[in-house]
């Protein structure tokens, strides 16, 4: 069973001149209970490929395939839960409706989104902030949110990046925790982009990037 198949997959952003090779082909799975680390400098191509694998981002060469999931972008979208890099919560809605928010959207019906946003509100530890507007949290909370809004939609597998990167290390190690323990709680699969080298050793998988180019330990990331 695979989750994520990337087979030769390449995202060129522009054209001609202006053309810059975010990620070269790219071949590697992602199976179930995966917990993969990629890490990489800034501008490796890390996002990228996280977004291909999302299929938030169309590759230009190669393919990205789900073979578990389906092939619309519908029916993916209530497997797969992104936590995205930067600020992502909506400010002016509350912390329950920021992750009610993707459920609802995804097709569950409001109640049923409701009892899963309160569950993962308490996996992650932010039921007290419930009512509060998501532009009053810190860094740290609204990070936590993020992941209760991904676990909430009950996903096959989490695609984080660079989850603890705004945060000090305390709270990123915390945050790490967090992931992990709702991964294993739901059961998917998880994969995170990271430049912190002391995440790796948390992790069943260490996948890097360089230059676009992703480098897998031969006995990992090869098509099965
Ligand atoms: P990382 O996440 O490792 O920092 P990214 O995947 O964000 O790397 O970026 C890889 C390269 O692709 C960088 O050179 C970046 O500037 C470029 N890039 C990423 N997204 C876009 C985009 N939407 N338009 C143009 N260039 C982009
Ligand atoms: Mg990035």
């Amino acid at each position: 069973m695979t989750l994520v198949r990337c087979t030769d997959a390449a995202r060129t952003f522009g054209h001609g001149d202006q053309a810059v090779v975010a990620v070269h082909g790219c071949t590697c799975t992602v199976e179930p209970g995966a917990r993969i680390a990629i890490t990489g400098s800034s501008g490796s191509g890390k996002s990228t490929l996280l977004h291909l694998m999302a299929g938030l981002e169309v590759p230009t060469d190669g393919a990205v395939e789900w073979p578990e999931f389906g092939d619309s972008a519908v029916e993916r979208s209530r497997d797969i839960a992104v936590v995205f890099q930067g600020p992502s919560l909506l400010p002016a809605l509350t912390v329950a409706e920021n992750v009610a928010l993707a459920a609802v959207l995804t097709g569950t019906d409001e109640a049923a989104a409701d009892e899963r946003a309160a569950a993962a509100m308490e996996t992650v530890g932010v039921a007290a902030l419930a009512d509060q507007l998501a532009d009053t949290l810190s860094g740290g909370q609204a990070q936590r949110v993020a992941i209760a809004r991904a676990i909430a939609l009950r996903p096959q597998l989490v695609l984080a990046d660079e989850p603890t990167g705004q945060l000090d290390a305390a709270t990123g190690t915390h945050v790490l925790d967090v992931l992990l323990a709702a991964a294993a709680e739901t059961g998917a699969a998880l994969v995170v982009t990271t430049h912190d080298p002391t995440v790796i050793g948390r992790f069943g998988e260490h996948w890097q990037m360089n230059d676009g180019r992703l480098v897998v330990p031969a006995e990992e990331g090869v098509l099965r």
